[in-house]
């Protein structure tokens, strides 16, 4: 099996004026910047057809950053709407506080999207230890609509130093390439 003719759409979080979660002079809008593109990459290689929502420092125009989310779910509710996205994939980074986790995250009412959830988290759990996941009520989520299933992952906490080691980063983007085999195994 191969990726081939399967549509994944990743949503590389925050952007523009929005950073995101911050340490020092890391912020969480180039991290998962840097993890798209090189999940772009390796889901190509796999046959994958891969759409970025951006593939630069950009945000989406709302004010604050809610409404930066909306619109940005405006964005890919016209652009992507008919496309056949067979996964939509959010990637985050979380505080570096230690209540903060690294999981997983679906909406609810979204069975593919839970099966989605499990795959990637089971698998991450080999790049990082106790990923969990669980049902969240997010705009990104809740109110997109052209996805088959959909999913945010929490990658990491912001003050973890392999964001900036290349190889530890390639780490990660094939766990959850490991993941979507998973998820399409299962749902076929
Ligand atoms: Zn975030």
């Amino acid at each position: 099996m191969d990726l081939k003719g399967k549509k994944i759409l990743l949503d590389p979080g925050h952007g523009g004026a929005h950073p995101g979660k911050t340490h020092k002079d890391r912020q969480e809008k180039d991290v998962t910047l840097k993890i798209s593109k090189v999940l772009e990459n390796l889901l190509e290689e796999e046959g994958a057809t891969v759409y970025m929502t951006r593939t630069r420092d950009k945000d989406f125009g709302g004010e604050s950053r809610d409404e930066d989310v909306n619109e940005r779910v405006k964005y890919i509710n016209k652009k992507y709407a008919g496309k056949g996205i067979d996964v939509l994939l959010s990637i985050h980074v979380n505080t570096d506080r230690l209540v903060s986790r690294v999981g997983v995250l679906y909406p609810e009412k979204g069975k593919a999207s839970k099966i989605l959830a499990q795959n990637l988290a089971r698998k991450y759990g080999t790049f990082m230890a106790n990923t969990g996941y669980g049902e969240a009520d997010l705009a990104i989520l809740r109110d997109t609509k052209v996805a088959g299933a959909k999913a945010l992952i929490e990658t990491g906490k912001i003050n973890q130093s392999w964001y900036d080691d290349d190889e530890e980063v390639e780490r990660a983007a094939f766990a959850i390439v490991a993941g979507f085999y998973d998820y399409f195994r299962e749902i076929e």
